[in-house]
């Protein structure tokens, strides 16, 4: 397959958490490609050392808990320092779990919400403020097709993440006069460790077998296939891009179709 090449990417500078594994891993590799030096931040660090040492071009890793803002604040502080400065940041760090909403306990709920919502607005907020300070700068939160759609058994994920586009669009238009854009990508069925543990996980709840919920999948998306973690990635360095120049405050899907508005 061949990438697009945004020869104005050479030598920035991102943070990008989540990027041990699955999507996250994806994006790392796919912005090393355009020259990007990426900081990959992960609660699991030998994962985010391991990349680090796969895609080179002065990748480093740093240990973070997006849930804490004592962690967050150090890690970015690490990687502004290591790295003489962040121009990007990609929010992707995540977690799902699957529950029928009627037993979903507080537990559940929390754990959910503080990864992918606290952990969005932390990151979001420091990063924004090193962007304000030097009055440029480009956010990509990683969003999902259930912040679209209210998803069976994943209410409380869902919850998480439909504030993750509330949350990107008054962020956008709060650092839209310093031309610092902040977007979301919405990734539908992506094939990850995360879509493995909710396909087993699924078939469990519904008594069916994980082969027959995989292939739903399959038969609800348009174009046909499984989604890569790649088929993000690829859209997550457009919206860094110029060619985005014009773009904030998006949700942008990348289903295959599944979801279209
Ligand atoms: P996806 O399908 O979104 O790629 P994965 O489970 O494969 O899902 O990846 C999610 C990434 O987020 C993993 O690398 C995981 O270690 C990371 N992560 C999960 N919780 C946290 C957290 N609290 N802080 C930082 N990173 C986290």
């Amino acid at each position: 397959m061949t990438h697009p090449v945004f020869p104005e990417l050479s030598g920035r500078h991102a943070f990008l958490t989540g990027g041990g594994t699955g999507i996250g891993l994806a994006i790392a590799r796919a912005l090393a490609r355009q020259g990007v030096t990426v900081a990959i931040a992960d609660i699991n660090l030998k994962s985010a050392e391991d990349a680090a040492a796969e895609i080179g071009n002065g990748a480093i890793a740093v240990e973070i808990d997006v849930r804490k803002r004592s962690s967050v604040e150090t890690a970015f502080a690490t990687a502004v320092e290591k790295l003489g400065g962040i121009d990007i940041l990609i929010a992707n760090a995540g977690v799902s779990t699957m529950q029928k909403a009627l037993e979903l306990t507080d537990e559940e709920w929390d754990f959910n919400f503080d990864v992918n919502t606290r952990g969005i607005f932390l990151t979001n907020q420091i990063a924004g403020r090193h962007f304000s300070q030097k009055g440029s700068g480009c956010i990509v939160n990683t969003a999902s097709l259930a912040a679209k759609v209210g998803a069976p058994l994943l209410a409380h994920y869902s919850a998480s993440k439909f504030a993750v586009l509330g949350w990107t669009q008054a962020f956008a238009r709060e650092l839209a006069p310093q031309g610092i854009r902040v977007n979301a990508v919405c990734p539908g069925f992506v094939k990850t460790g995360m879509q493995s543990r909710e396909i087993e996980w699924e078939a469990s709840l519904r008594g069916i077998s994980p082969e027959q919920v995989f292939n739903e999948y399959v038969g609800l998306t348009p174009l046909g296939r499984i989604e890569t973690p790649e088929d993000v990635a690829d859209v997550v360095v457009f919206l860094c891009s110029e060619s985005a120049r014009f773009m904030t405050g998006q949700g942008i899907n990348v289903t295959g179709g599944v979801y279209m508005t």
